[in-house]
């Protein structure tokens, strides 16, 4: 790679000011000040954009190939959100600006976007209430197992320490439940891709405060017996989790309050418009059954009868703060940006597509790789490329040389219950043919394997580096090559 710092001329600049006639002073107290000037490059402006330009277009991203990152939702971040996400009169706000009329009248309107965008999502989930103020994903879970524990506390059931989860589950799952101080148990997934009803039923007992079911879940199918496994860890005076990271399969047509739920996590970074990967924001809104409304994290938003929000601190079973103020409140507006341009037909139109795009592809590669069940798949289609191992090519190949075609890989190796694995999600929004140039290169890579192995286990050849030892990559990161 052109290295900016080998181009450095002492002496050399990128910019032309006119001299300043004013005495210079730093707002910088002395003591805060660097000592010795900082190393940087010394170039020409047109060296400097030249560098970052050319950086830029060595990412890989949704705004320049296919990304069909399977779990994750990796969906439609429509770039007319970001621009309401900027709009001054949201983005200067300050946290602390004061939230009622007498003064506080700049803090309104956020205050009516997180209130309705509870109401919406709510409404949507089929659930009595939730909160916007988690900030991940993960951070959900740990807020919807606190609760879980703060309910069984409340009733005096303190002896229910045990947390099921299926051995699909994302590792998030059992990671969440663990740091809320629960013991994790695992329940098999049965030959169909459902929860193994004899397995959980031998697991169900009066040590068991609840169930954590990822719906649809991470082998992109829907669970067939997901009413009665509620049902169940209902009679056995348990709570049912929902991992709804995979919500967009689904949303619009299912409730998961209606199955039998009692508090789910939503990734606003995954389903409701805000791109992801890089880590972060995010936002993980979790949505509660009536049950569970008290023990809400603080701050809560109530709504007076003049018309006017205020946050409120003090509830007395709250599980207390779980995060800073308002949450992450860019993602939280682009999300009720995005509920309202979509509005009912819309929610059900993404979920019809999702499904539509993950089956067309299950169904044109279904002869080419092997798959777990072969079964209509929600949003995303989970193929194994066992066939191809046993030839001695294995999923991590095939995804390097997918890289060489244009594409970005799909999730490799999760679920961890599917051997070579790779976890593909379309999304709702790529067109026919896009999805049509992905499976024709799975295609030709896998018949490439009969023919030229070899050449796929040379890829990437068309990357700035080739194959890295990943781990070392991301612990011990080369960030400047300066040799
Ligand atoms: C992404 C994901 C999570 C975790 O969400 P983060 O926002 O990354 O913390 C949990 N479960 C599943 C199934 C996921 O795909």
């Amino acid at each position: 790679m052109e290295l900016i710092f080998a181009k450095s001329k002492e002496g050399r600049k990128g910019t032309s000011l006119p001299r300043t006639d004013v005495p210079v002073a730093s707002a910088i107290p002395e003591k805060f000040r660097r000592q010795k000037p900082a190393e940087l490059p010394e170039v020409t402006e047109q060296d400097a954009v030249r560098h970052y330009t050319l950086l830029s277009r060595k990412n890989m991203g949704v705004d320049t190939n296919f990304y069909p990152l399977g779990s994750c939702t990796m969906k439609y971040n429509p770039k007319f959100h970001e621009r309401i996400a900027v709009l001054p009169g949201f983005a200067d706000l300050h946290p602390l600006l004061p939230q009622l009329r007498h003064g506080g009248g700049l803090t309104q309107g956020a205050l009516a976007v997180i209130y309705e965008a509870q109401r919406t999502l709510s409404e949507l989930l089929g659930f009595a209430d939730c909160t916007m103020q988690p900030l991940a994903g993960a951070h959900g879970e740990l807020t919807g197992i606190m609760l879980i524990a703060a309910y069984h506390k409340t009733r005096g059931d303190q002896k229910r320490k045990i947390m099921l989860i299926p051995d699909a589950a994302h590792g998030t799952n059992p990671a969440s439940a663990a740091v809320g101080g629960f013991e994790c148990r695992e329940v098999a997934t049965d030959s169909e891709g459902n929860v193994c009803i004899e397995d959980l039923k031998s697991k169900l007992g009066q040590d068991v405060a609840g169930f954590m079911l990822t719906c649809p879940s991470t082998l992109g199918l829907f669970d067939k017996n997901v009413k009665e496994v509620c049902e169940l860890v209902h009679q056995a005076g348990g709570l049912n989790y929902c991992d709804g990271a995979n919500l967009n399969a689904i949303m619009g047509r299912v409730r998961p309050g209606d199955i039998g739920f009692d508090v789910m996590h939503v990734n606003l970074h995954k389903t409701f418009a805000t791109p992801h990967g890089g880590g972060g924001p995010g936002s993980g809104p979790v949505g509660v059954a009536e049950c569970l409304v008290p023990y809400l994290p603080v701050s809560r938003i109530d709504k007076r009868d003049d018309g006017t929000y205020a946050l409120q601190y003090h509830c007395d079973d709250s599980i207390g703060y779980i995060a800073p103020f308002y949450g992450n409140f860019g993602v939280i507006l682009k999300a009720y940006a995005y509920m309202l341009s979509l509005g009912r037909e819309g929610f059900k139109r993404v979920s019809e597509n999702a499904v539509l795009s993950a089956n067309y592809m299950r169904v044109r590669l279904k002869e080419h790789f092997a798959q777990k069940v072969d079964r209509v798949c929600m949003h995303e289609c989970v193929m194994s490329a066992s066939p191809q191992a046993e030839k001695g090519v294995h999923a991590l190949d095939i995804a390097k040389a997918l890289i060489d075609r244009g594409f970005h890989p799909p999730t490799m190796y999760f679920p961890l219950i599917v051997p070579e694995a790779l976890m593909i999600e379309p999304t709702e929004t790529e067109s026919k043919e896009t999805l049509d140039e992905f499976i024709d290169a799975l295609i030709e890579i896998a018949e490439l394997v009969d023919t030229n192995p070899e050449e796929i286990l040379k890829c990437p050849v068309t990357t700035p580096v080739r194959r890295l030892d990943e781990t070392a990559a991301a612990r011990k990161p080369v960030v400047a090559d300066l040799a």
